[in-house]
């Protein structure tokens, strides 16, 4: 049979009911499993921290959507980057964007190099900055790409290839793309990182991570390990709702793509607007490599309003059926002022409004902007 689609696989490679008839799956929440009087198992279950089949299913579906090999299901994202960390060793340098997800950088910056992992920040996009990185001999490359919040974007497949040729492993949060947008193993990638509690969810209702790994990875074997002896496992019910997300992940990417391109080109003509930042837009920076490395351009944007700061600020006060909330890649379209809430020393400029569009209709919601933009001014 020819490969079935990405929508397919969606909907069934987290197959359920096995044993039982049920179409959807059922959540199993016992931890410890049945043993027959010689001790041997009766299932391949043994105790929930080690295994359980909704999280089972769960990994076996994104290791079919990335293309990899193993992949491993944590808590939270942050509960899969740290454990990627972890399965590195002391002494081991590794190579971060200076723009990386505040989670991260906190990690790398006020934790790791507690336990003697070090952290380079990098400008990928500047080829002297990765020569100079690569130079100390760092373990492994953390990718973001497109990144948060000026949604700049990497050639993955170029830094994939020269992070291979140093001897250092290339691992990529995919979160912003997820695999119907973005397949990062196919461009030369060993590890792809999803925060699942963004789209995989997609209802801003659950946390997860996830973490897939090129096939044959030795390095997927310890993190398999740091999973269950550490135990930062996702519960059998968050693991059943991912599962469930998953399910629709490819339609809905697609329609609050469209709608992100939808609102990129009414901003970018809006007089109250300075500059759009979304790849979808062919006079974007990014747009040439997203092209290229992507089948669709995201449903994150981020804009710069007119009247610095106050005006922002004015913009994010005057929505009414926007939501004003972090986090993104629910069917909400949130929206935020991201330099208040990375704090006074951030780079992000003052005037920045970061939009996660979600599955309302786009004419409602560009009215919704527009009524707010014109009401900025006062
Ligand atoms: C949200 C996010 C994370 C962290 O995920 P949590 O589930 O909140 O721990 C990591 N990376 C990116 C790009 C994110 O957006």
């Amino acid at each position: 049979m020819k490969k079935l689609r990405i929508e397919t696989r969606s909907v069934h490679s987290g197959a359920a009911g096995r044993h039982s008839a049920p179409v959807a799956p059922p959540i199993q929440l016992s931890t410890t499993f049945r043993r027959g009087a010689d001790g041997e198992l009766e299932s391949p279950w043994i105790y929930s921290r080690s295994g359980n089949p909704n999280r089972a299913a769960l990994e076996a579906a994104l290791s079919d959507l990335e293309g990899g090999g193993e992949c491993v299901a944590f808590a939270s994202g942050l509960a899969a980057i740290h454990s990627v960390l972890l399965a590195l060793s002391p002494g081991d340098l590794v190579l971060a964007p200076g723009d990386a997800y505040h989670g991260t950088m906190h990690m790398l910056r006020d934790f790791l190099h507690r336990w003697g992992v070090a952290t380079r920040f990098t400008d990928y996009l500047d080829p002297a900055d990765l020569d100079a990185a690569l130079g100390r001999k760092p373990a492994l490359a953390l990718l973001e790409t497109p990144s948060n919040p000026m949604l700049r974007v990497t050639d993955i497949r170029t830094v994939a290839g020269r992070c291979r040729a140093a001897g250092a492993l290339t691992a990529v949060d995919n979160t912003w793309m997820t695999p119907v947008l973005q397949r990062p193993l196919e461009l030369g990638a060993d590890l792809v990182i999803h925060a699942a509690t963004k789209y995989f969810g997609g209802h801003s209702d659950v946390t997860g991570g996830l973490v897939a790994g090129r096939a044959g990875l030795p390095l997927m074997d310890r993190l398999r390990g740091i999973q269950t002896e550490t135990g930062p496992v996702p519960s059998p019910f968050d693991a059943w709702l991912l599962g469930r997300g998953l399910k629709t992940l490819p339609l809905r990417m697609r329609a609050q793509s469209e709608g992100a391109l939808r609102l990129a080109r009414f901003l970018e003509a809006h007089p109250r607007v300075v500059q759009v930042f979304y790849p979808g837009l062919p006079t974007d920076p990014g747009h040439e490599v997203q092209t290229r490395q992507g089948d669709g351009y995201g449903a994150m944007l981020s804009f710069r309003a007119a009247g610095g700061e106050a005006g922002a600020r004015r913009v994010i006060a005057g929505v009414r059926l926007l939501t004003r909330a972090t986090s993104l890649g629910g069917v909400e379209t949130l929206l935020e002022h991201r330099a208040m809430v990375e704090g006074p020393d951030t780079p992000t400029p003052r005037d920045l409004i970061r939009v996660s569009v979600g599955l309302e209709h786009p004419d409602d919601l560009i009215a919704d902007l527009d009524q707010a933009l014109s009401g900025s001014s006062a």
